[in-house]
């Protein structure tokens, strides 16, 4: 037994060596996942190009068929290591590029109160690898706080500090932001830590996880058809190939319901401007609490929202909280002329 374990013990060292990010439990994890999704593809169409002989028959017959559910399944797969591997949009690196004078500062309100230049920042950031902690010393101590706090309603940066500086990364975190405890790290516009991705979904990624789970649930619907047609096919079949086909279609739907409530929640959230944690927490975020639970504080309109969505995500930005007055006007009813005059766009 003992041999066992020392051979045992002497592969795990040597691949290791080899694969570095192997050796945390983590990395280990979030290898096991992904290959696990890559085995799960690869199942659901390897049964399809095993057993179904019409589909196999389409790739002479109708190859454009074939051909776009080909790049449907690569998509799938190409967007989720995509969406996995980009940042999700990190405080400190937002820091970082206020420092080089590179961040967006949206909102003419803010902009307007906002008298300090992205460029008198002078931010010194440390990263103590030690013990895993990080300590940040800023030679102009006020600019990064006075930027933020400015992105607060005026007259509760004094007392509301407190509550806004992450006691784990020791930063004054600006709206929509929040520290991932599996991430160790804080997350503009965090929306959830994503197990099935290994990463957060924030700011910066969660347009190409929205996609995500676009193409997946096209392939799970698609793939779901073609498993239909086989099984009301003339196509001869044993009773175990039956079997296997019935119980991957079960588990297929079951994906699919799963699939499509995540995207109509996130197609939701995309057109009111919201994340899963601000719905989700609302009461115990400070800014939000008082906040009429019918009003959507960071909404700009349905368009606007999908555009800043979808094409304004190159460069990292701030968004503040809206002003008294902004928050009043979105909390008025509704009338016909709103209506008419389509006021949510
Ligand atoms: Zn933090
Ligand atoms: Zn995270």
């Amino acid at each position: 037994m003992d041999v066992v374990r020392d051979k045992w013990d002497l592969v795990s060292h040597s691949c290791f060596r080899l694969f570095p990010c192997l050796s945390d439990p983590v990395g280990r994890s979030d290898l096991g996942l992904r290959l696990a999704l890559v085995f799960l593809h690869l199942m659901y169409l390897g049964v399809l190009l095993v057993f179904d002989k019409e589909f196999v028959h389409k790739f002479t017959t109708d190859p454009w068929y074939v051909g776009l559910y080909l790049l449907l399944f690569v998509a799938a797969l190409a967007q989720y290591f995509f969406t996995s591997c980009t940042s999700p949009g990190y405080v400190l690196d937002a820091m970082r590029d206020v420092n080089e004078g590179d961040t967006l500062c949206r909102g003419s309100s803010v902009a307007s109160k906002q008298p300090a230049s992205s460029k008198d920042v002078n931010v010194i950031i440390t990263v103590d690898g030690s013990n895993g902690g990080r300590s940040i010393m800023e030679s102009n101590g006020a600019s990064w706080t006075k930027l933020v706090m400015g992105l607060y309603p005026p007259g509760s940066s004094s007392s509301s500090l407190r509550n806004w500086t992450c006691t784990y990364c020791n930063i004054v975190q600006p709206p929509r932001s929040k520290h991932c405890h599996d991430c160790d790290k804080c997350v503009l516009q965090f929306d959830h830590h994503c197990i099935w991705l290994g990463t957060c979904i924030g700011q910066g990624n969660h347009c190409r996880f929205w996609w995500y789970l676009f193409e997946e649930t096209g392939l799970c619907l698609w793939t779901g058809i073609l498993y239909m047609a086989f099984l009301k096919s003339n196509v001869p079949k044993s009773w175990y190939v039956y079997l296997i086909v019935v119980l991957l279609l079960a588990t297929l739907s079951v994906f699919l319901i799963f699939l499509l409530l995540l995207l109509i929640f996130h197609s939701y959230l995309v057109i009111t401007n919201q994340t899963t944690y601000e719905l989700v927490r609302r009461r115990r975020i400070p800014y939000l609490r008082n906040i009429n639970q019918r009003v959507y504080p960071f909404s700009k309109g349905v368009c606007r929202n999908v555009y800043n969505f979808c094409c304004n995500r190159r460069s990292t930005y701030l968004e503040p909280m809206p002003t008294a007055e902004e928050l009043e006007e979105k909390s008025r009813p509704y009338t016909c002329l709103d209506v008419l005059s389509c006021r949510c766009c």
